[in-house]
């Protein structure tokens, strides 16, 4: 099943991954359901190899967000993205993917498609905020996990409570406006 269009209504933000650099973070949306990832065979000899369970996860990222419980770690957005928004985490911090929520990131991890450590890995957007909006990356992922759009900015900012409705519907000058 595709990532839900609609996923940050359907969804909770249920934490953050945070950048290193102190100033950037995306959003990890939840719950997930079991979906491609669970029924793809490398996923699975993945996870059977490692010991660990393939559990739901949810939806990393808001205005490029990426369903972990389809990535199969193909890897094609990774390839396909000119600025290298995504990297695998596993490469840098090789963990659970439940445990990503609320962890930080510096974005030192592998943004190569042959790369990912195995396929239990998961393309993330660690530089969500880099994204030139070209949309490369969506048409080219098999279980088309990857959604991107720009005007999700205003999920993101209602979840950070930094959003203005009156701003944004324009009905009210920007703040530093005379
Ligand atoms: S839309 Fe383009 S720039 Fe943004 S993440 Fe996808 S490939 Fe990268």
């Amino acid at each position: 099943m595709p990532i839900d269009p609609d996923f940050p209504r359907n969804h909770q933000a249920i934490g953050k991954i945070k950048h290193a650099d102190g100033e950037h973070y995306h959003y990890f949306w939840g719950p997930g359901q079991l979906k491609e990832a669970a029924e793809n065979e490398e996923v699975k000899a993945a996870y059977e190899h490692r010991g660990e369970e393939i559990v739901p996860i949810g939806v990393s990222g808001t205005m490029v967000a990426v369903d972990w419980d389809s990535c199969v770690a193909d890897g094609a957005c990774i390839e396909a993205c000119p600025v290298q928004v995504f990297q695998w985490y596993r490469t840098e911090h090789d963990i659970p993917a439940k445990e990503v929520i609320n962890q930080t990131f510096a974005g030192t991890g592998s943004s190569v498609k042959e790369e990912r450590k195995d396929y239990t890995d998961k393309a993330d957007a660690v530089r969500e905020h880099d994204c030139i909006w070209c949309m490369a990356c969506v048409s080219v992922c098999p279980p088309q996990a990857v959604k991107v759009d720009q005007s999700n900015l205003e999920f993101h900012e209602k979840a950070s409570g930094t959003y203005n409705e009156a701003l944004a519907k324009g009905s009210a000058p920007p703040p530093h406006a005379h």
